[in-house]
């Protein structure tokens, strides 16, 4: 696949190697948009990571880019996640990280999923 949208995708960072399935993980659930999977290293009783199947950087290259139905595709998987484990009526946290100053470790477009217990105003 080519790279998508700005800037030069890492085809070598982690999570392209989890699509490959050359690194494990635990997960949750997968359909062709995106695949969602326990955080390795949880910062909440629920910690997931959402990640299109595309390879995206950054919010702005996935939804300037992206095909409508990959768009809708990532959402609804994220909306999914929250279903599957319950946190629809307690309620839960997204977050992505952008950039050096947003602390994106990764460069490969994800959403994290945090819940199961209050989580106050912010995380740190
Ligand atoms: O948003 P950011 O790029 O900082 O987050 C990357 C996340 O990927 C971290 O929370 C880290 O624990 C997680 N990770 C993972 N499995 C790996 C490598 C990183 O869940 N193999």
């Amino acid at each position: 696949m080519a790279v998508k949208g700005l800037g030069e995708y890492d085809d070598q960072n982690v999570f392209a190697r989890i699509l490959r399935g050359e690194i494990p993980c635990k997960k949750i659930y997968e359909d062709e948009w995106a695949l969602a999977f326990h955080d390795i290293s949880p910062q909440a009783p629920i910690h997931v990571l959402v990640i299109p199947k595309g390879k995206w950087i950054s919010v702005a290259d996935f939804s300037s880019h992206g095909s409508t139905d990959e768009v809708a595709g990532f959402w609804r998987v994220v909306a999914h996640v929250a279903k599957k484990l319950g946190l629809w009526e307690s309620g839960y946290r997204l977050v992505a990280n952008m950039g050096e100053h947003g602390g994106q470790e990764v460069p490969h477009f994800h959403v994290h999923l945090f819940g199961g217990r209050p989580l106050g105003r912010m995380l740190e």
